[in-house]
C-alpha cells in the first residue's frame, strides 16, 4: 500500500553509494518530493572501489571516480550539502542538527523521512606515532589525491593489513614502481577465506615477487618512528626496522552509526545499524543503508556486516522505495567479492569451510587445481576452486576462487546457485557453456562439485 505524502521532505545523510542511490530513486518515484543530502565529505557520489585503480595510474584525473556531481543532483531537483555534518538526530520532533563545517555553524533540519547512509570509517589501530604525517588511510576522494601524490614523489612504502583494499594497494603501489612491505599481523593474508585457500594466495603472491615486494606476515607494528616532516620507518615486535617514505593503514572499516545510537536506534552486529528486510531502523520512519547497515546472511539468515559497494547501491534503492511509501524488500546478502593483486585474481561468495561450521553446518568441502581452459590455448591458467556444501541437507553453502586464471565467473556462477538454494546434486545438471577459449570440456566448477558430490554420499553412508 502506498503511503504518500505531497511534497515529502526526504532527508539523507550521506551521499557516497547508498545516499546516492536512495536520492536518485527517490526523485524518480517522487517527482514533487524534497530531498536534501546532508554530508561532511567534500564529495558527492563516487567510486571508493576505485581509489587504488586511481593510485595505481589507469587514470590520471580523480575526477574519473566521480559518477554525479552537486550541480547534476540540483538540476533534478536534489540539493547536496558538502562539508556539512549531521551531529544529532531527533526523532521525537523529526529534526537533525547540522554543522555546517564551513560557516561554522549550527542548525536545525526538518524531515518527513530520514534515510542514514553515513557508510563506515577507516580503522585506526593504537600504535605509537599513529599520527605522524605521511601515515594514510584511504577511503575518501582526498585520502586518494594525497597517496598518489606522496607516492609520486616516493621510493619506500609500507602497507599494513593484507586484506582487500591492502592487497589491491600493494599492485598499485607495486606498478608506481615502488619498493613494498606488506606488513600483516595475522599467520596468513586475505583471512575473510579459509586457511588453506589464504595460504594459496600468500604463497603466490610472494612466488610472484621479483624483490620489489615483501609480504611479511605474524608481524605486529610496535610503532613508527619519524618526526614533524613525516614518517620514517616502521618498527615491529619482532625487531624489524623497515625505512618508508609513507605508511597506509589498511586495517579494517568500521560502521558510521553513533548519530544513530545517539538518538535511541537500535545496533546489531559490530555495532552497524540493526534494519529489517525494508531497510527499516527500530526508529519509525528512520532508514538506513549501505556500510552503516547491518546485513543478513541469504544461507543461514545470520546477522553479519560486510561492507561492499554492489550492496550498498542495491539498499539505497530499497530504503528509498520504502520511504518513498512503496513496498521493496532487500533479500540479503552472500558476501560475494572479488579482487585481483599482480595478475591473481581472489574471489568468494557464500560460507567458508570454517564459517559454515561456526554457523551450525555440517560442512564438508572439495578443492580442485585445474587449467581454466583448453590446455592447449595460448593464454591458459591454473584456477583453484573450493566448493562447501552441507553433508546433512547437500546444500551448497560456498565457494572460493584464486588463480591467475578466469576465477571470478565460477564464482558468480555459483553464487546464483546459492540463492537458488540448491544442493550439490541440482548443480551437477548445470549446462554450462563450452568452448576452448573459454574453458574445459567439463568447467572446474563442475569437477568440484562432482568430488563434493561423492564425499557427500560417502559421508551420508557411514
Ligand atoms: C579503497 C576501497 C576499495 C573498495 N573496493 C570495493 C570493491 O572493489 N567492491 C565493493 O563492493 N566494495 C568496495 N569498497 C567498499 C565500498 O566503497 C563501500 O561499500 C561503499 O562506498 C559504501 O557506500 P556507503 O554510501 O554506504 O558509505 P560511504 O562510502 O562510507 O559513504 C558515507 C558518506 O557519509 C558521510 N558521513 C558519515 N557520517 C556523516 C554524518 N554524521 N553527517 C554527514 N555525512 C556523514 C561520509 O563522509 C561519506 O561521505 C571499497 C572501499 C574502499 C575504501
Amino acid at each position: 500500500m502506498l503511503h504518500y505524502i505531497a511534497g515529502m521532505k526526504i532527508v539523507i545523510l550521506g551521499g557516497v553509494a547508498a545516499g546516492a542511490k536512495a536520492a536518485a530513486k527517490a526523485r524518480r518515484l517522487l517527482p514533487d518530493a524534497q530531498i536534501d543530502i546532508y554530508t561532511d565529505d567534500t564529495h558527492v557520489s563516487y567510486s571508493g572501489c576505485g581509489l587504488p585503480y586511481y593510485v595505481e595510474g589507469n587514470f590520471e584525473d580523480y575526477e574519473m571516480l566521480l559518477v554525479r556531481s552537486p550541480e547534476e543532483f540540483e538540476a533534478q531537483g536534489i540539493h547536496v550539502h558538502l562539508q556539512h555534518r549531521a551531529v544529532k538526530i531527533i526523532p521525537e520532533s523529526r529534526q537533525v542538527l547540522i554543522f555546517d563545517m564551513i560557516k561554522r555553524n549550527s542548525f536545525l533540519i526538518e524531515y518527513d523521512k530520514l534515510i542514514i547512509a553515513t557508510g563506515a570509517s577507516a580503522v585506526i589501530p593504537p600504535i605509537q606515532n599513529v599520527n605522524l604525517p605521511n601515515v594514510f588511510t584511504l577511503r575518501k576522494i582526498e585520502d586518494g589525491i594525497a597517496v598518489k601524490e606522496k607516492a609520486l614523489q616516493s621510493k619506500n612504502a609500507v602497507i599494513v593489513g593484507g586484506g582487500y583494499i591492502g592487497i589491491e594497494l600493494l599492485e598499485a603501489l607495486v606498478k608506481q614502481n615502488l619498493n613494498v612491505t606488506l606488513l600483516e599481523y595475522s599467520p596468513t593474508i586475505m583471512a575473510i577465506f579459509d586457511d588453506d585457500m589464504s595460504k594459496l594466495i600468500l604463497e603466490q603472491l610472494r612466488q610472484h615477487s621479483d624483490g620489489r615486494y615483501k609480504v611479511l606476515t605474524s608481524e605486529t607494528i610496535s610503532e613508527f618512528s619519524g618526526d614533524m616532516n613525516g614518517v620514517r620507518a616502521v618498527r615491529t615486535a619482532s625487531g624489524l626496522d623497515i625505512p618508508c617514505d609513507f605508511v597506509i593503514l589498511c586495517t579494517g572499516a568500521k560502521p558510521n552509526s553513533e548519530i544513530a545510537l545517539d538518538a535511541g536506534i537500535a545496533l546489531g552486529i559490530s555495532n552497524s545499524i540493526k534494519v529489517n528486510a525494508r531497510m527499516e531502523t527500530s526508529v519509525p520512519d528512520i532508514y538506513a543503508c549501505g556500510d552503516c547497515a547491518e546485513k543478513t546472511l541469504v544461507i543461514s539468515r545470520a546477522k553479519i556486516w560486510t561492507p561492499l559497494g554492489s550492496v550498498a547501491n542495491k539498499e539505497g534503492r530499497c530504503a528509498a522505495m520504502n520511504a518513498c511509501g512503496f513496498e521493496d524488500e532487500f533479500p540479503g546478502v552472500l558476501a560475494s567479492a572479488v579482487t585481483r593483486c599482480l595478475g591473481l585474481t581472489m574471489s568468494m561468495t557464500g560460507l567458508t569451510e570454517k564459517y559454515a561450521k561456526q554457523q551450525g553446518f555440517n560442512p564438508v568441502s572439495a578443492t580442485v587445481t585445474k587449467y581454466d581452459k583448453v590446455g592447449y590455448m595460448p593464454d591458459v591458467n591454473n584456477i583453484t576452486l573450493k566448493l562447501v556444501a552441507d553433508v546433512d541437507s547437500g546444500r551448497l553453502l560456498g565457494a572460493q576462487a584464486v588463480g591467475v586464471g578466469d576465477a571470478d565467473k565460477r564464482v558468480n556462477i555459483f553464487a546464483s546457485a546459492l540463492l537458488g538454494r540448491l544442493t550439490v546434486e541440482d548443480f551437477l545438471a548445470h549446462d554450462l557453456t563450452y568452448a576452448p577459449p573459454f574453458s574445459p570440456t567439463i568447467d572446474p566448477l563442475l569437477n568440484a562439485a562432482q568430488i563434493l558430490a561423492s564425499k557427500i554420499k560417502k559421508a551420508n553412508q557411514v
